[in-house]
């Protein structure tokens, strides 16, 4: 199959994983897979998992994993199994033997091995959703989890529920000079910049939500735009779908709604560079689809980032 993505091996888009969804349903095999001393549990505690020293995954044995909680089959390789425990919020945290140590997605996911990165992603989405959404929609009545995790079952009406994922585009804007747009939140410090972004509204596509929030957020026109590629961000249920756009001519000059953007910048790759070079400038950490999206119109990394990185 043809790779079609321009920006390739995004941090959080990447463990090309069976997920065995055929397994799902299997209650039997799903019982073997939980007694079998070959299966490998990712334990999941306040969206973080257990990493050791050399930002692996560390797993345990099921015999390992009797904490109450979501039992997900995450994917098979090899025959093996991979399963995550979504341990209850109520738990107390415990400390990881061996080395290993409790590290989120965030912090973890750019040095993770593409498996891991796969493994850890599908884990915390699926313990977010797990976790804010226990109850039916339709009734009120408290949900099971089914199909290994995949979806909750309404004992009082046998409807079921799935995971969601909530569309967000995120788009860096160049000028005819190939200036990049980036702009700052009103809650972030002087300095920090990103690419604009926003969430798809009901009735809404992904093209019309781009131009919406353009024109919000910054009151510019474009007028081309190019779909580069898509990664989820489980903080806690988004996918973000990255695009480039060209600002038209006799476009309204760039400037911040003042509310959620209170500053927007353009920025030649000169000023990019130096500004992150020096620190007066930073960009989102490595994982996030913003930074690649900057990295993607300056043609190579850039160095530092926010704290979190
Ligand atoms: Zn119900």
């Amino acid at each position: 199959m043809p790779d079609t993505r321009l920006l390739r091996s995004l941090t959080l888009a990447r463990g090309d994983l069976d997920r065995a969804a055929e397994r799902r349903d299997d209650l039997e095999w799903l019982d073997s897979v939980w007694q079998d001393p070959a299966t490998r549990v990712l334990l999941v505690h306040h969206g973080r998992a257990l990493v050791t020293g050399d930002a692996a995954l560390a797993f345990v044995p099921p015999a390992d994993a009797a904490y109450d909680g979501v039992r997900v089959l995450l994917a098979v390789e090899d025959g093996r199994a991979f399963v995550a425990l979504l341990v209850d919020a109520t738990v107390e945290p415990w400390e990881g033997a061996d080395g290993t140590r409790w590290e989120g997605l965030r912090e973890v996911g750019a040095a993770l091995g593409d498996r891991d990165a796969g493994l850890l992603v599908m884990a915390v989405a699926l313990a977010n959703w797990h976790a804010t959404h226990p109850r039916c929609p339709r009734c009120g009545v408290v949900t099971v989890p089914a199909q290994a995790g995949w979806s909750r079952t309404c004992p009082a009406d046998s409807s079921q529920h799935f995971p969601r994922s909530d569309p967000a585009v995120i788009v860096l804007v160049s000028d005819d000079a190939d200036r990049a747009l980036l702009g700052r939140r009103a809650e972030w410090p002087e300095g920090w910049y990103s690419t604009l972004a926003g969430f798809v509204e009901a009735g809404e596509s992904a093209e019309m939500t781009v131009l919406r929030e353009l024109a919000e957020e910054s009151g510019i026109v474009v007028d081309r735009l190019d779909y580069l590629g898509s990664q989820p961000w489980p903080f806690p249920s988004s996918l973000m779908l990255g695009y480039r756009a060209r600002l038209a001519a006799g476009s309204p000059e760039a400037r911040p709604d003042g509310v959620e953007i209170t500053e927007v910048r353009w920025f030649t790759r000169e000023e990019m560079r130096a500004g992150c070079e020096s620190g007066a400038v930073r960009i989102p950490p490595r994982v996030s689809i913003a930074r690649r999206l900057v990295e993607h119109w300056y043609g190579a990394e850039l160095p530092g980032s926010w704290p979190r990185s």
